[in-house]
Formats: structure tokens, sequence, C-alpha cells
């Protein structure tokens, strides 16, 4: 079965656009990708700059598909756990999951690098930079391109996925068709990147195999390591309110904030307030909508179909598996419009589930963490997990060390949540009790 078509174009070679790229490539496809940044392969010191992504099984799955697992492997650092910086300075590691499983950071400009260098092998895949897309007619089968020096083209497609992410062109063309369902919803925290430098001869001034959370009720810290020693911060916070970026005007009115709550991490952040104040505050949003695709024509992927928070470190997760699911999709459909219409019936509740999760997950970061009850249900959920190490899985485990879909995660994981709130209300809990009563959850 062959899905018939001469070019495929892709808007946007982020990470989700690369991936999908090098998937078509390898069945043969002649691709061309516009991407309206510069590559960022020409300026490595910017493409390197320490942002980091958490990259999970349903990544390594997708990359691995396509043979280039090893490539990212070998520059990403495991997590093993959380590592909580507490309110009283102490710290507490929390495994995030059985011996060996972690979570990996990765440079998001280097993963995004290496993802162009090895679709640029393919000598069926073009990268065009400098290209804006803009104003796709779906009719037509067309779209503009808005050049470095503004000068705009008209090109036509057959095949169009918008890899173009939550601000999506293709997306706002799919707006204007009707019964088109679309919502975006911020949440009232914002994010700032803060960094902490490398110690000397690029050591690791805290735990490096760990990502580190300050979780601070309202708010939080997390950190992530990087290859050349440094973690690279997030500050997780309220655009306005009592306490808020909007109340931080001044230098002495941050060094103070960063001090009364993260003072470990303020001892290690030597620029920490050039950086506050240099850096931007930026907006997240979830993005939900439906259909994905067009006709016979066009189909978004990514974060243009799904942008979600980033609690769970997820989306880029989500995105890779989009692109193993629709190829494996490939290979059981004859014709473009019914692989559109299987794709995103597979989907769109999975995209929903971790969108869900993700918000969900805020919560426990930022939260629940450092909260008693919290920990009691997690040390019975342990208890639960030694006792059936076949048959027990949590739901941080399901959406991070496995590709079971994100639905059944999030269907699974409140049958969990439910049964670990009547058991943390036993007083006298013994493991006979807990077997009699985890049968449910068990698999
Ligand atoms: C603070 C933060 C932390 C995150 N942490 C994680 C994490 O730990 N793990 C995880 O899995 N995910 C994480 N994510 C989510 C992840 O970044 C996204 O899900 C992922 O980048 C989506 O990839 P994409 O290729 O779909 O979109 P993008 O990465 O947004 O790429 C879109 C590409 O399209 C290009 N483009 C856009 N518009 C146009 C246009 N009109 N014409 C041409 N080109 C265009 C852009 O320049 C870009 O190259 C995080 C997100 C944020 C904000």
């Amino acid at each position: 079965m062959s899905l018939q078509a001469e070019r495929i174009t892709i808007l946007g070679s982020g990470l989700v656009g690369s991936l999908l790229a090098i998937y078509l490539a390898k069945r043969g496809y002649q691709v061309d990708i516009y991407e309206r940044r510069p590559d960022m392969r020409k300026n490595r010191v910017a493409a390197g700059r320490s942002i980091n992504l958490a990259l999970s099984e349903r990544g390594w799955t997708a990359l691995e598909q396509v043979g280039i697992r090893k490539q990212i492997e070998d520059v990403a650092i495991p997590m093993y756990a959380r590592m909580v910086h507490n309110t009283d300075g102490s710290l507490s590691g929390q495994p995030y999951g059985k011996d060996g499983q972690a979570i990996y950071s990765v440079s998001r400009g280097g993963l995004n690098c290496t993802l162009m260098d090895c679709a640029e092998r393919f000598p069926n895949i073009s990268i065009h930079f400098n290209q804006r897309i803009e104003d796709v007619n779906l009719k037509e089968k067309q779209f503009a391109v808005i050049k470095e020096d503004g000068q705009v083209d008209r090109i036509n497609y057959e095949i169009l996925f918008g890899a173009d992410g939550a601000f999506s062109a293709l997306r706002a063309a799919l707006q204007r068709t009707d019964r088109f369902e679309y919502s975006q919803s911020y949440i009232e925290h914002g994010y700032k990147e803060l960094t902490i430098p490398a110690g000397d001869s690029g050591s690791f001034l805290m735990e490096k195999n760990a990502l580190h959370i300050w979780p601070r009720k309202n708010f939080m810290l997390i950190a992530l390591p990087n290859q050349d020693g440094s973690f690279t911060c997030t500050l997780f916070f309220q655009f306005d309110g009592e306490e808020s970026f909007s109340r931080i005007k001044t230098k002495a009115e941050a060094h103070d904030f960063l001090n009364r709550y993260f003072p470990d991490a303020v001892a290690m952040m030597p620029h920490c307030l050039d950086d506050f104040f240099h850096n931007p505050t930026s907006s997240l949003v979830t993005v939900r909508c439906y259909p994905w695709s067009y006709e016979d024509s066009a189909c978004l992927i990514g974060d243009s179909a799904h942008a979600i928070v980033p609690f769970f470190g997820q989306g880029m997760n989500c995105g890779f598996e989009d692109c193993r699911i629709l190829d494996q999709l490939m290979t059981e459909h004859a014709n473009w419009h019914e692989l559109f219409g299987a794709f995103q019936l597979s989907r769109k509740p999975n995209a929903d589930a971790i969108a869900t999760l993700a918000l969900n997950n805020f919560i426990e970061m930022r939260d629940l963490v450092a909260d008693p009850h919290f920990l009691k249900k997690k040390k019975i959920e342990s208890r639960i997990a030694q006792l059936y190490p076949d048959q027990f899985i949590s739901a941080y485990g399901m959406v991070s060390f496995t590709n079971i879909p994100y639905a059944d995660a999030l269907r699974r994981g409140r049958e969990q949540n439910n049964l670990l709130e009547e058991l943390s209300a036993i007083p006298n809990l013994d493991d006979d009790i807990l077997s009699a009563m985890s049968k449910k959850i068990l698999k």
C-alpha cells in the first residue's frame, strides 16, 4: 500500500518538523521544509544556549525507530530522581522510577541541530531557512513565503504538514474553516530562565543526575543539568498578584525575593539579578483544536495541534510520538484523507490527556512534593510497587517510562489516586490490607 505524493511540504524545522522529515524521507518522499528562522547550526553559540528539555521513553522510541537514538544518547544526561530543595535548606531525593530508570536532560538547540543534520543527510530532504510562511490557502493548496528581504513568493503544495508550533500558520488557516474547534488558555504563571554556571573545570555545583525542584506552593524553581557543568533553572511564577513578576521592579526587590525563597540556589548564581532583568518572562499556553487536518492535503502535528504546559516534560515527547504513530498508520492507509482521519482520531484523546496530566503535574511539582499527605500516598504507592514489581506502574511511570497511550495513563492514574486516598485513610495499614485492596489497580 502506498500513499501517492511527489513532494511533501513541512512548515517548521523545529524538533517535530525535523523528525517528521526523516520519517517521510525514509519512505522515499521528496520533502521540503520551510523554516522562518536562520540556520541555527551556523551560529552554534546561540543554538547551544543552555536551554534544556527532558526526553523520556516516548521520545527515545520515536528516535530509535529512525535509527538516531545513539547520537542523542551520547549527549543526554540521565536524571534518576527529583531532588527537592526544602524551605529549611534540606534536600530530599525522590527516585522517578525503578533502578536505572531516568528521564534525560538534553539541550534543545543541540537536539534540534542534530535532527537537522540527520535530516539533511537524506538527499531527498531540503530545508529552506529564513522563509516565514503566512496565509495558507487550503482550497488552492498554496501559501505565501516571506523572505528575509521582504520579498513574497507563493508556493503550491501537494501534501502539507504544519509542524510550526503553538502559533501555527496552518492552524490559523484551519481556524477559518467551518466547524473547526479551537481553544487556547494561558495559565496565570509565566516563566523566566536563570543559570547556575559550572564550577571549577566544568564541575557540577549540585547533584548532576537529578532534576532539582524548589517547590514553594504557588510557584517553583526547577533546574536541569547541562553537559558543560551548568544548570538551566526555570522560575515558574505568577504574572500578577501580591508576589509576582509584576511586583518585582528593582534589583533590590529581585534580590529579596530570590534570597527569601531560594537562598541555596542564589548562592550558586552570581548573575541571577542580571539574568532576571535581561531574560524575557514568557507565557504558558494550552492549545486544543480539532480537526487537525483538511481533506486529503494538510495536517497539523506536534505543538501546532496540541501545545501543552511543560510540567510533565512531555510536549516534545508527545510530538515525537505523533511522528511514530503517523508513520505506523501510513502502512495501513491507502489515501491521505483516510490517513489523516485515522491519525487525528488516534492522537486527539491522547493529546487531550497529556494536556490535563501536564496541568495537574504543576500542582504536584510546586506544592505537593513537599506536602505530608502527598508524601504518605507516595510511600504507599512505592510499597505497592515493591510488592508487585511486574503488575504495578505509577501514572508518572506510565507517562515517562512506557509508550502506554496517555489517555490510558490518565484513566489508570485516577483509579490509582482514588485507591491511594482510601489507603492513606486506613490507620495501621499493613501489607495484607494493602495487597487485598491493591488488586483492582494491578495489571
Ligand atoms: C519552558 C518549556 C519547557 C519545556 N520542557 C519540555 C520538556 O522538558 N520535555 C518535552 O518533551 N517538552 C518540553 N517542552 C515542550 C516542547 O518545547 C515543545 O512541545 C516542542 O518544542 C514542540 O516542537 P514543535 O516542533 O512542534 O514546535 P516548535 O519547537 O515550536 O517548532 C516550530 C518551528 O516552526 C518554525 N515556525 C513557526 N512559525 C513558522 C512560520 N510561520 N513559518 C515558518 N516556520 C515557522 C519555528 O521557527 C520553529 O522552528 C517545553 C516547553 C517550554 C515552553
